[in-house]
C-alpha cells in the first residue's frame, strides 16, 4: 500500500490545476506587459486570475500580489508592515511562538534592524490568548503576525477576534495563512485582515507560485526591485501557467471544502483514537480545534526520524515536524513551545492526510505505527531505562 501523508509538506496537483497549467504554457505564452493581441491575452488572464482569487478571499483585486510562494509573501508583508511602522517611529511586533521560519527567521532579521519582537506563547493547546495578546499590544506596535493553522500541529487560531482586536487598536494585522487557504473559509472583511499569506503547493497547485493579500491603503515594500509588474511592488515576469493553474486548485478545494473537511475529520478523528491506544504516547495540539487533516502525536522512548524510515518501509510518507526542520538535530520549536520536552518531542509523528484517504488506509496506517513503535522500543536504551523505573514517564 502507498499512503501519501504529508499533505502539510506539499501536497499532489489536481488534475485540473495540471492541465490549466499545461493549456496556460501552450497557448497563453505571450508577456502580460507587451502590447500585442497575444500578450493582452495573456494579461486578461492574469487579471481574471487575481479576481478570482480576491472574491474567494472577500478582497478586491488590486489588493491581492502574486508572489513565489509563501515564505515570499512573508517576508514581504512582514518588512512591508516594518518599514510602515518605522515611519511612525513604531518598532514593536508581536508574533507567537510557534510560527513557520518564514516568519521567525525575518522577524530575527527586523530585530537586528531595531525592531523589538514579543513572541506570545501558545500553551499547551496549541493556541494563542486574546487577553495575552490585548496585553502585549504597545503604543509603538506596529504589527501583529499570527498564522491563522499552524504547519505542524494544525491548530487554528481565534483569527476573527484577533482582527478584531487589532482594529481597534489601530495595529495592522498579518496572518500566515498558507496552511488555511482552500481548507478553512476565508473573509478578510469579517475577520479584519489587513494582511494575508498564501501558497499554491499547499492546496493542490503548483510549487513556487502564491499571493500575498493587503488592504487597501497599506503600501507594499518590494523584495524585487526591476519591471512595474504587480503595481511596482514585485518586478519579475509573471508566472502566468503558476497562477492560472494556482486559480483553478483554489476554485476547486474551495468548491468540495465542506465535504472534504466532513470526510477528513471522520478519518482524522479515528486515527487519533487508534494512535491514542499505544501506550505511552499523546497527541500534540487540541483535539477539537484544528486542521482536519492533522494527526501530531509523540511517542516516548523513540526517535522521529527511525520511525518515518521505516513508515517509508511500508508505504507511508509522513513526517516528524516541518520539511525545514527535519534532518536537523533540533527538535521542533513548535512542539517545545507547547511545552513538551527535547526527549518526548524527538518521538513526533505528523501525519497530514488528504481528502482521497480511505478507511482502510487509516487501519493501516494505525497498525503500522503500532508495530513499528513496539519494535522501535524493543531495543531503545531509552525506554529500557523507562521501563526500569530508572527514568519517569512522561506520557502516561
Ligand atoms: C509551507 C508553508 C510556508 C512556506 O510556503 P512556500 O510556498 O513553501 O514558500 C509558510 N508558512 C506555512 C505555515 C507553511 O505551511
Amino acid at each position: 500500500m502507498q499512503i501519501y501523508a504529508d499533505n502539510a509538506a506539499t501536497t499532489r496537483m489536481s488534475a485540473a490545476a495540471i492541465e490549466s497549467m499545461i493549456q496556460t504554457t501552450q497557448n497563453t505564452y505571450g508577456n502580460p506587459s507587451s502590447l500585442y493581441t497575444i500578450g493582452q491575452v495573456a494579461k486578461e488572464e492574469l487579471e481574471e486570475a487575481r479576481a478570482e482569487i480576491a472574491a474567494i478571499i472577500n478582497a478586491e483585486p488590486r489588493e491581492i500580489i502574486f508572489t513565489s510562494g509563501g515564505s515570499e509573501a512573508d517576508n514581504q508583508a512582514l518588512l512591508s508592515a516594518a518599514m510602515i511602522g518605522k515611519k511612525k517611529g513604531k518598532k514593536h511586533i508581536i508574533s507567537s511562538m510557534f510560527e513557520h521560519h518564514a516568519i521567525l527567521h525575518t522577524l530575527n532579521k527586523l530585530e537586528k534592524n531595531g525592531f523589538t519582537v514579543t513572541l506570545l506563547p501558545v500553551h499547551e493547546n496549541g493556541i494563542i490568548r486574546i487577553d495575552e495578546l490585548a496585553d502585549a499590544i504597545r503604543e509603538d506596535t506596529c504589527l501583529v503576525t499570527i498564522m491563522t493553522a499552524n504547519n505542524e500541529i494544525g491548530t487554528i487560531q481565534p483569527i476573527a477576534e484577533i482582527g478584531k482586536l487589532c482594529r481597534e487598536k489601530g495595529v495592522i494585522f498579518h496572518t500566515d495563512a498558507v496552511q488555511a487557504v482552500g481548507h478553512l473559509p476565508i473573509d478578510v472583511k469579517a475577520q479584519n485582515i489587513d494582511m494575508l499569506s498564501a501558497s499554491a503547493h499547499k492546496f493542490h497547485g503548483p510549487k513556487g507560485v502564491g499571493f500575498l493579500y493587503a488592504k487597501k491603503g497599506i503600501v507594499l515594500s518590494s523584495l524585487i526591485e526591476g519591471g512595474a509588474q504587480e503595481r511596482g511592488k514585485r518586478a519579475g515576469t509573471e508566472n502566468l501557467p503558476g497562477i492560472v493553474s494556482m486559480t483553478t486548485a483554489l476554485k476547486e478545494a474551495v468548491d468540495k471544502m465542506d465535504s472534504a473537511n466532513a470526510h477528513k475529520t471522520k478519518i482524522r478523528d479515528y486515527l487519533i483514537k487508534g494512535l491514542s491506544q499505544i501506550p505511552h504516547s499523546a497527541l500534540n495540539g487540541d483535539a477539537k480545534n484544528r486542521l482536519s487533516g492533522n494527526i501530531n502525536f509523540s511517542f516516548e522512548g523513540i526517535e522521529g526520524e527511525s520511525l518515518l524510515i521505516l513508515l517509508d518501509q511500508r508505504g507511508i510518507s509522513a513526517s516528524s515536524g516541518s520539511a525545514c526542520t527535519s534532518g536537523a538535530l533540533d527538535p521542533s520549536h513548535v512542539l517545545l513551545a507547547i511545552g513538551r520536552i527535547h526527549d518526548v518531542a524527538h518521538g513526533s509523528l505528523r501525519l497530514s492526510i488528504g481528502d482521497e484517504i480511505t478507511m482502510e488506509e487509516a487501519d493501516y496506517i494505525i497498525e503500522a505505527v503500532k508495530e513499528v513503535v513496539a519494535y522501535l522500543r524493543s531495543f531503545s536504551p531509552v525506554w529500557r531505562d523507562l521501563m526500569s523505573g530508572k527514568k519517569e514517564f512522561i506520557l502516561k
